[in-house]
């Protein structure tokens, strides 16, 4: 910690990084951080690789977020200027898509705050706490650390608020502890308005994402009872039906967990040149292992992504396969 603070203290420009398709937790951590730099005077810019979903616009500073993908040259100018480069909310270079290349060549000191397993080496220090519910907390206790908790401002509040909502299912998961709630309570003195937050993030939805909800959970889920499992498949043509935005089937993964004994999840959704998989998990059943060893991929133990270059068919017949296992 006493080396970080002396890197960020000699810094002059800083860039804040986060995974692809971005979620509540990796854009609510870094608008957070970022605004913390802009208090501190340090010239700081947040760089993803990809758009995240529009119920995070609300955020204070998301507009001034650099997209990698649309915004090349921009992006990698900026990041061969920078000095530092923080890498929040990702555990390898394998989860930014094409902004590893920049980031790799970058003589920056690279700094990683994460909260997943496995961190793999491509940084200078890291701050990985794989039992903390969300990367927010992190940045939220890394502040602490700084003893500069008293620059915490509504706008970071809500930020960091968000970030630990999201990741924690609205504070039910079991990575929600009472050092969460003691700091959810700090954010809502500061200012922070849950209830708005919870409005902006799950009451907005477009009726058409609502109908592909209903469609996909009647349609489209199989249950396997004597598995304990349950899936749901969603073919690019299906999605299309549905007229699909980015961030639209986030949580759809989650309701299967909800049926008495089902305790392993899966959505598997036909992207345009892969299959894109998501698990969830609860009680003794883990699926970062399942992830790893079966789905390139990987994550937390009761929530986890994968990826299969296959047909949806096959996609389906594997995932049917493993959970006979
Ligand atoms: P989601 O299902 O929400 O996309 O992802 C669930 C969790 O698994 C997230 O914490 C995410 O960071 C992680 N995850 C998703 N896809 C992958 C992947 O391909 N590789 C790894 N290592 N983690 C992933
Ligand atoms: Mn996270």
């Amino acid at each position: 910690m006493q080396e970080i603070k002396q890197i960020v203290s000699d810094s002059k420009s800083i860039v804040i990084t986060t995974h692809k398709s971005p979620d509540g937790d990796a854009i609510g951590s870094s608008l957070a951080l970022y605004h913390f730099f802009k208090k501190s005077n340090k010239e700081v810019t947040v760089i993803v690789p990809d758009a995240f979903p529009t119920f995070l616009n609300w955020m204070e500073g998301s507009a001034s977020i650099i997209h990698h993908d649309t915004q090349t040259e921009l992006a990698e100018e900026i990041i061969s200027k920078a000095d530092t480069i923080f890498s929040l909310d990702y555990n390898g270079l394998g989860r930014i898509g094409n902004l590893s290349n920049p980031i790799a060549e970058s003589t920056a000191t690279k700094i990683v705050i994460d909260h997943h397993q496995d961190p793999q080496e491509f940084a200078d220090h890291y701050i990985v706490d794989t039992n903390c519910c969300s990367t927010c907390q992190l940045i939220y206790e890394f502040i602490a650390d700084l003893e500069e908790l008293d620059k915490f401002d509504k706008a970071m509040g809500e930020c960091i608020y968000c970030g630990i909502m999201t990741d924690t299912g609205s504070f039910r998961y079991p990575s929600t502890t009472a050092k969460t709630h003691q700091i959810i309570a700090h954010l809502i003195d500061l200012g922070a308005d849950g209830a708005k937050i919870h409005q902006e993030v799950y009451d907005t939805y477009s009726e058409q994402r609502l109908r592909l909800l209903g469609y996909a959970l009647t349609e489209k889920m199989k249950v396997f009872p004597e598995h304990s499992a349950a899936y749901i498949s969603l073919s690019q043509e299906e999605l299309k039906r549905f007229s699909f935005k980015k961030g639209d089937s986030e949580g759809l993964v989650n309701y299967p967990l909800s049926i008495d004994g089902i305790k392993f999840t899966v959505l598997i959704t036909e992207k345009e040149d892969n299959i894109s998989l998501s698990f969830r998990s609860k009680d003794d059943f883990y699926v970062n292992k399942i992830a790893k060893e079966h789905f390139n991929g990987g994550g937390h133990i009761y929530a986890a992504g994968g990826m299969l270059e296959l047909s949806l068919e096959e996609a389906i017949k594997k995932v049917e396969k493993v959970m006979k296992q």
